[in-house]
């Protein structure tokens, strides 16, 4: 069977999150690369991140779901200087030398909070803020 890359992840636990909303709904989908990036996330970039891999005839699907997973996520994450639902969760590549500290947190608990700095991007605005940032008036 042919499989197509659905999206990829540069995050192990975004990209299980993402194939886990995908397997409830019976897609058939893996995770390439995964232990390379888990490994060594130094080697993130090189290899162009965690690839989801989705069943070729379910493709359709599967990017519906997650469009709509994503969707639901960004109206949950309005962006606080405008209000914008055009906001992406993305890395900060300069932040992004602790990876050791992010290989210890994946191995010991999966669970746990990256240590890779990590922060919200409007495209309609610019602003950049992380979950934590509350507005002051
Ligand atoms: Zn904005």
């Amino acid at each position: 069977m042919d499989f197509i890359i659905a999206s990829t992840y540069d995050s192990y636990i975004d990209a299980h999150l993402a194939m886990g909303n995908l397997l409830s709904e019976d897609i058939n989908c893996w995770l390439k690369d995964e232990n390379t990036v888990t490994i060594d996330p130094v080697l993130t970039n090189a290899v162009g991140g965690i690839k989801l891999m989705v069943a070729a005839p379910q493709i359709g699907r599967a990017l519906e779901i997650l469009q709509q997973t994503k969707r639901q996520y960004q109206e949950q994450h309005p962006c606080p200087n405008c209000g914008s639902a055009n906001v992406e969760y993305i890395s900060t590549p300069k932040k992004a030398s602790n990876w050791l500290g992010t290989f210890v947190s994946v191995v010991l608990n999966a669970g746990a909070p990256m240590a890779v700095k990590k922060v919200y991007h409007c495209f309609d605005c610019g602003f950049e803020f992380d979950d934590a940032v509350k507005k002051t008036e």
